[in-house]
């Protein structure tokens, strides 16, 4: 077995934590879904999950400070789209020098808030630190109705699958810094349709449709003329680029119909 991480890779590491801190028995979801999934009031779920930024990883000094708020806040409401939940809390930590202009912190605050707020987003709390470079952690806490809840392991054979919007070439267009998170998309989908899986888009098409595909137990087949591409994209740029932040769905065939039929589709 490979010992360093670099060998093991991040979808290997996820596994082995996975099965070194087996389950309670008291979740729904834990690791290996867009979000935790935990019990919570009378026939509702709440979903946790949290997502870090570094400089030099995720973005430079040179990203605009706002745009780094905002992706910060909107890579976590896009895993609760993933899970067809409602955002509502949210707790901030952040790693930052003495040295930093607190203008370029100030907007990258604003630019969370920002989109906090268009999401009915509460920042409650969080934790400060000092640090060489830019750590920024956003945890979210959602909540999902029970019958509403999807996951990545519900497709089932003769399932379809669909995507929210465009892919590819996030980086090079700067989509991946002022993308809308999907939640709308994702409450019109639970409310009027029964999709049987869902995960947004992080990684890629061919990586994310493969985290379904594995938790689902099941195969896919995917068409190359019928992958909607952002601009110049290519299929290669469409199925492994990444940070899309769309979402990916499967719907029974009767679904399927029903949603081709829809204006909005
Ligand atoms: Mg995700």
């Amino acid at each position: 077995m490979p010992t360093k991480l670099s060998q093991i890779g991040e979808f290997g590491f996820i596994d082995l934590i996975r099965k070194q801190m087996g389950s309670s028995g008291k979740r729904v979801r834990g690791i290996g879904d867009d979000t935790a999934v935990v019990p919570s009031l009378k026939n509702k779920k709440l979903l946790l999950t949290t997502d870090m930024f570094l400089e030099g990883v995720h973005f430079s000094r040179r990203t605009p400070a706002k745009a780094i708020g905002h992706k910060a806040m909107a890579a976590n409401l896009s895993d609760i789209a993933a899970m067809g939940g409602v955002p509502k809390y949210a707790l901030v930590a952040m790693g930052v020098s003495g040295s930093l202009k607190w203008k370029y912190l100030r907007q990258i605050y604003e630019g969370m808030n920002k989109t906090a707020k268009e999401f009915g987003v509460e920042i409650l709390g969080g934790d400060t630190v000092q640090s060489n470079k830019i750590i920024i952690n956003v945890s979210l806490i959602g909540e999902a109705q029970r019958h509403e809840l999807l996951t990545r392991c519900g497709a089932k054979k003769g399932d379809q699958i669909f995507v929210t919007g465009r892919l590819g070439r996030s980086l090079q267009s700067g989509w991946h810094l002022r993308f809308k998170p999907r939640i709308e998309e994702s409450r019109y989908l639970v409310k009027k349709f029964k999709p049987t899986s869902m995960i947004d888009i992080s990684d890629g098409l061919a990586a994310d449709l493969g985290h379904i595909l594995k938790e689902s137990k099941v195969g896919a087949v995917i068409y190359e003329d019928k992958i909607p591409r952002r601009g110049q994209a290519s299929l290669k740029n469409a199925l492994y680029d990444g940070e899309d932040f769309e979402l990916i769905f499967t719907l029974s065939h009767e679904d399927a119909k029903r949603i081709k039929r829809q204006k909005k589709y």
